[in-house]
This record gives structure tokens, C-alpha cells and sequence, in this order.
């Protein structure tokens, strides 16, 4: 499923090609994604000009002077920027075309969304819930303790929760927590306040990483018609039940929670000590 990193490559690879471009026809192939495509998309968005390419937890925003199309991968969806004309496949099922490009959404499992937002966008239900983004400047330890105060959730379960931070997946929630040495059952308002701060910049540095290995794709977001936009990383324990542990060569442990698996060392991250 593409998490946030993958999100904001795809706005980086898109937004070269989109921004300033007038769209000069829409093509809804199928209409039935995780939501209705609106059908007025193609008598609205002729003619108009992207002002502006943003992302907001893993919505993808495509700002015009009068609305926002705002664009969601769902759990197989990607982006690409091709030749206007390249034949469409059978998951292809919608394409913003602009003059000699077409953005094209591919999205296999159609869990994916394409809607269109009156300003202002944020007032829209599907944005006005958000919680903070990992990635704003002003996100750190202290954001993150205010966010996890008194809850008795996991942590991991309060790191995916996108009332309270945006976009962080089951991926990112459990590399992070591996490199800040938290286990992933601990009760979210038991961090202590160094604790917050370890994680919130561990949780940064996950995804940073991740942007960097995903750099070096963008090329893959135009005139490739490609696999999707992921890219590959090391993993320090997600998928890894049984193998060693990069860091202390304990075997990584996977367990249930929040019906997602959840993977961590039990060396390197302790169970629950309320520190
Ligand atoms: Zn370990």
C-alpha cells in the first residue's frame, strides 16, 4: 500500500510536468472507485489551469482556481505522466489529459479515490479530521507528547491513527519504533518525554530515508508505463518474522495487533516498562 513517502514521490515526479499545465480533456474509464468519480469532472477541469501540486496525508491535491481534484492511491494505485495518446490498460482508469501529456491513475484493487473538493479544501471531511504531518518543520517530542498524552492505546496503534499524526502506515510505525527502541505494545501516554522526542525523530528519519530511496525513482514517473511507484528499502523488522535482527541478530517477532501484523526484536525493543 503506497505510505506517505511513496505519496509525496509521486507529488515530486507529478508536479514538474502538472504544474502551470491546462487540462485540456478528462477520461473516467471507471467511474467505480472506492468512491464515485464525479462525472462532472469532465465538463469542469477543461480549460483550466493547475496552480498548484500538494499533499496533505496521502491525498495527492492538484489545486485549480475553483476547486481542488484530490487524488488517493488507495491500496495499489500510482500515478504516471505520459505521451497524451498511450493506450490504456486495463486497470487505467482514469487520465487528466493536458495538451501532449496525460497523468494516468492506474489502480488495480480500485480502492483508490478521485474527487473534487470546493475550496476550502480543508473544510472537506475527508481532510478536516487530519492530525499533523511527520514531516512539518514544527513536528517533534514535544508535538508528539502532547498528541499521546493520557492514551493508553499502543504507541503503534496512536502512530497510525491519522486523527493524531498523518500518513504513518503499518511500514513506517513499526520501522520507527524499532529505531527508537520502543515496543510496540506500550501504552502510548507511558512515553516518557525523551522517549517522545527519540521517536518523532526516528519516525523522521524513517521517512526521510525512505524519500531518499525514493529520489532516485522519479524518472519512473514519466514515460514509463512501469511497475508502481515503490521503491526498494532495507527493512530493519517489517516482514522479517524469524530472520535476525540487523542490530543485535535476535530473531524478529511478529505479532497481532490492531489486526495488522506488527513485527519488532524483542532484545532491542523491550516489553512495556512505563519509562
Ligand atoms: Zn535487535
Amino acid at each position: 500500500m503506497p505510505e506517505l513517502p511513496e505519496v509525496e514521490i509521486t507529488r515530486r515526479g507529478v508536479e514538474p510536468w502538472l504544474l502551470n499545465a491546462t487540462v485540456s480533456e478528462v477520461v473516467v474509464r471507471q467511474p467505480r472507485l472506492r468512491y464515485e468519480v464525479p462525472a462532472l469532472l469532465r465538463e469542469r477541469l477543461p480549460g483550466q489551469t493547475v496552480r498548484a501540486v500538494m499533499r496533505r496525508a496521502k491525498y495527492l491535491l492538484i489545486h485549480f482556481d475553483d476547486g481542488v481534484l484530490l487524488i488517493h492511491l488507495g491500496m495499489s494505485g500510482s500515478l504516471r505522466v505520459l505521451p497524451a495518446g498511450t493506450p490504456a490498460g486495463l486497470h487505467d482508469h482514469f487520465d487528466l489529459v493536458c495538451g501532449s501529456l496525460l497523468l494516468r491513475l492506474r489502480d488495480p484493487r480500485r480502492f483508490g479515490a478521485v474527487l473534487w473538493l470546493a475550496h476550502p479544501a480543508e473544510a472537506h471531511p475527508l481532510l478536516a479530521s487530519l492530525g499533523v504531518e511527520p514531516l512539518d518543520e514544527g513536528f517533534g517530542g514535544a508535538a508528539l507528547a502532547a498528541l499521546l498524552r493520557d492514551r493508553r492505546t499502543p504507541v503503534k496503534l496512536a502512530l497510525m491513527d491519522s486523527h493524531l499524526v498523518v500518513g504513518v502506515g503499518n511500514i513506517y510505525a513499526s520501522e520507527s519504533l524499532f529505531r527508537a527502541r520502543i515496543h510496540p505494545a506500550t501504552p502510548a501516554g507511558r512515553l516518557s518525554a525523551a522517549r517522545c522526542v527519540r521517536l518523532a525523530r526516528c519516525l523522521r528519519e524513517t521517512l526521510n530515508a525512505a524519500l531518499e530511496a525514493g529520489g532516485s525513482s522519479l524518472r519512473d514517473f514519466v514515460h514509463s508505463d512501469g511497475a508502481s511507484g515503490y521503491f526498494q528499502q532495507q527493512y530493519f523488522v517489517y516482514g522479517r518474522e524469524g530472520e535476525a535482527c540487523r542490530v543485535c541478530g535476535a530473531r524478529i517477532t511478529r505479532s497481532v495487533m490492531g489486526q495488522r501484523a506488527t513485527f519488532h526484536c524483542p532484545r532491542c525493543q523491550r516489553v512495556p516498562s512505563g519509562g
